[in-house]
């Protein structure tokens, strides 16, 4: 049986990220990355907003808020570092009407709790003078949200690791985990089909929508632990005219309730294109087309603070899928990042719940698992 030191599963942007961190920091240690596709990225990650989270929503000291402040740095720093298209645009966090100005003020004190130390409280014409077409009686500016490339973000991660020598198995799907004394056995479906296995002592699981599986594989309660994932799908719609350019930043309304998503905010992609959504509501399987029948939800959103879009503009863009561990109606959860030596399974880190902000938070998860296999 092959043998290698770390195996990480997942190929989206935090296994990635995790690859380039342990294959820089452990020049000793042979690493393998197992991926069910024939490429990197080809779930959650490049099926987001590509925005640069400034870290204000989160619960304060919870890792969402701490990894994605911390994040938010490292990423812009990286993709100076690596000419990673990106740009720092900002964005306005908006009240529609003066019942809503209490929550701006709320998510201002918010972001302070968080360490967001430059976020402004602008009134109507401040707002207006920056985004001239939207309607806003109040607004909180993030100067430091922005949006990027994740794949050549991902392409970048996945460079610097095949340079520090990690070997990558795309077409490879994980399809059991045991553990025994000598550490994981990780089986797998290779591309012509047969099943093999490899053992490792690390077992890095970065699996996304799948990560629930590998510690229910190895007899983990993931109930009682809180890891089962709910899949929460996430559909845009785009606008294609000339509307695109009347909007420069980014304009969010407040969050909804118990943070299922962060309203139908309107995002600009770095060619310049108006982007609505994400909505958000559970599904049972992974299906990512966009339901054209909810147009008008998305039109009624818009509207209110958008007024210049008109239903006619609204064409279906595409959907991606949170892999939340917070069921329909439960208490926000926080990411799950854990080395399960308490549950007697030395070794295994899993990171399960990566829904938003992961690609902001992707490089200081890495550090953390970094961090994690240093013990
Ligand atoms: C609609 C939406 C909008 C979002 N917007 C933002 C945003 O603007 N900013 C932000 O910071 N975050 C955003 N996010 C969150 C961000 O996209 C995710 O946190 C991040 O992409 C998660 O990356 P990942 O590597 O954990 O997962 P993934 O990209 O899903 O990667 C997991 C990989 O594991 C592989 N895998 C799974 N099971 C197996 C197996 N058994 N064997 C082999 N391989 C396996 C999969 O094929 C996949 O490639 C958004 C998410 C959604 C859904």
């Amino acid at each position: 049986m092959k043998q290698v030191d770390i195996a990480i599963i997942g190929a989206g942007v935090v296994g990635l990220a995790v690859a380039s961190e342990l294959s820089g920091k452990f020049e000793d240690k042979s690493i393998v990355l197992v991926e069910r596709h024939n490429k990197f990225g080809q779930e959650t990650s490049s099926r987001n907003s590509e925005v640069i989270h400034g870290g204000i929503y989160y619960p304060t000291g919870s890792l969402k808020a701490k990894l994605c402040v911390d994040g938010n740095k490292r990423l812009y720093r990286f993709c100076e570092e690596w000419d990673i298209p990106h740009n720092r645009l900002g964005k306005l966090i908006i009240a529609r009407t003066e019942e809503e100005i209490p929550v701006l003020e709320s998510i201002l004190i918010k972001g302070l709790d968080n360490k967001v130390f430059d976020l402004e409280l602008l009134n109507a014409d401040q707002a207006r003078k920056l985004e001239p077409h939207i309607k806003a009686v109040a607004a909180v500016l993030s100067p430091s949200t922005g949006i990027i490339d994740s794949h050549s973000l991902m392409s970048r991660l996945e460079w610097l690791a095949r340079q520090q020598g990690t070997m990558f198995a795309y077409n490879h799907e994980v399809t059991m985990v045991e553990y025994g004394s000598n550490g994981y056995q990780v089986t797998y479906r290779g591309p012509d089909g047969r099943k093999d296995k490899i053992l490792c002592k690390w077992l890095i699981n970065c699996a996304g929508l799948g990560a629930d599986k590998i510690p229910s594989w190895l007899g983990m309660d993931i109930d009682q632990a809180a890891y089962r994932i709910y899949p929460c799908k996430g559909e845009y719609f785009g606008v294609s005219n000339a509307k695109s350019s009347l909007v420069s930043r980014l304009v969010y309304p407040p969050p909804l309730k118990e943070l299922k998503g962060l309203g139908i905010h309107a995002t600009k992609t770095l060619d310049g294109r108006l982007r609505f959504g994400p909505n958000a509501f559970y599904v049972d399987n992974l299906d990512y087309s966009v339901d054209e029948g909810h147009a008008l939800e998305f039109y009624n959103s818009i509207k209110t603070y958008l007024p210049f879009v008109d239903f006619a503009d609204l064409h279906p863009d595409m959907a991606g899928i949170r892999p939340k561990i917070q069921g329909p109606g439960d208490p926000v959860q926080d990411f799950a990042v854990k080395h399960e030596v308490d549950c007697g399974f030395e070794g295994l880190i899993n990171l399960i719940g990566i829904e938003s902000p992961g690609l902001t938070s992707s490089l200081s998860l890495a550090s953390m698992v970094g961090d994690l296999v240093d013990r």
